[in-house]
């Protein structure tokens, strides 16, 4: 349920109705706009029976929310929501190129690709320590060595550093090396992960699962977002469908539908989506084209020597030359990088 208050309502009045909610055991959450403050009810609505807040003071209308996710959803939080890293933001006026390895392999790799990727745009330097990898006897990560690296490559670069988490252990590691935690596609619905990622306080960047609807994936978010971390990014990187001239068919059409949803920040994901590099120049216009907020795409030195992803991967040039491409389409778009 959200409570629409009157334009200009006094604070008295936004408390009065709070602090009712709040007197029946429910959670409130308060957004409060240009214009307008919305009150979001989140809990157990048959406490407020008997409880008409359309008659109280200040109260414009009341609304029924029919989507389970509440705090994600925008009629809570009609603004678009921005996360901030360091100094650098994810939301509008913004393309945030997130870029880097798919997994790191070395300190020389990463710190090779670090500045090969902020000197062509990036703002985050991606790379994987903890690999969730089909095959248990491929190339599993660096763990903690990697983690260290990321770190370093922060300090040298001045880059946000982003890397997956796979488990409880891993995210209480990675916090104190990185700016922002991954939930990759395979631990969408980990729900035990998905809370413990919001006890992080960390801003997440949280994957589509490989067969996840829109609604899972959003309610995936409110897991995280219920234990008190807003700072959610959605990451669109493709589903499984009958397809197989490519990885995942990328949804492009998720874009829209989830501006339309939910204030949270929309990133794009080519490389996974499409397994190929070649297709990732083209659907990252598309991305921009769409409205999504950033891209994360995966740049190696050497892509036919990677440990992982190799196919996908771009070298430096191509990198390089794709982030030109680009800047007319972020500039069409009001985003700048
Ligand atoms: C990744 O980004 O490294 C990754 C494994 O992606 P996904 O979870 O989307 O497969
Ligand atoms: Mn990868």
């Amino acid at each position: 349920m959200i409570i629409i208050m009157k334009p200009g309502a006094p604070e008295e009045a936004i408390q009065r109705v709070a602090h009712e909610i709040e007197n029946k055991g429910l959670q409130v959450h308060l957004s409060h706009g240009h214009q307008v403050t919305i009150i979001g009810v989140v809990g157990d609505k048959s406490k407020l029976q008997g409880v008409n807040f359309e008659v109280s003071e200040g109260v414009d209308k009341v609304m029924s929310v029919t989507e389970s996710y509440k705090l994600a959803n925008r009629k809570f939080h009609p603004e678009d929501t921005i996360v901030t890293l360091g100094n650098t933001t994810i939301g509008p006026g913004t393309l945030t190129i997130m870029a880097g390895p798919c997994a790191i392999e070395s300190r020389e790799q990463l710190m090779e690709t670090a500045f090969a990727v902020k000197k062509a745009g990036a703002t985050l330097l991606r790379g994987g320590a903890y690999k969730p990898r089909t095959s248990p006897y491929s190339f599993q990560g660096l763990e903690e060595e990697g983690l260290r690296y990321m770190k370093e490559a922060r300090e040298a670069t001045g880059l946000s550093v982003i890397c997956e988490v796979t488990s409880e252990h891993a995210i209480d590691t990675a916090s104190k090396y990185v700016d922002m935690l991954q939930i990759g596609a395979r631990n969408m619905q980990n729900f035990e992960l998905l809370k413990a990622a919001g006890r992080s306080g960390i801003p997440i960047l949280l994957k589509r699962g490989l067969s996840a609807t829109i609604d899972e994936w959003l309610n995936a978010a409110e897991y995280i977002m219920s234990e008190g971390n807003h700072n959610v990014v959605l990451c669109e990187r493709g589903i499984r469908t009958y397809e197989t001239s490519t990885r995942n068919t990328l949804d492009i059409s998720a874009v829209p539908v989830l501006r339309k949803r939910t204030h949270l920040p929309i990133i794009v994901d080519p490389s996974h989506a499409t397994g190929v590099r070649d297709y990732v120049a083209p659907l990252s216009k598309a991305a921009i084209a769409a409205g999504a907020d950033g891209l994360m795409i995966e740049v190696h030195p050497c892509p036919a020597c990677a440990l992982s992803d190799g196919p996908q991967s771009l070298t430096f040039e191509q990198f390089d030359s794709l982030t030109g491409e680009l800047r007319p389409y972020a500039e069409l778009s009001g985003r700048k990088f």
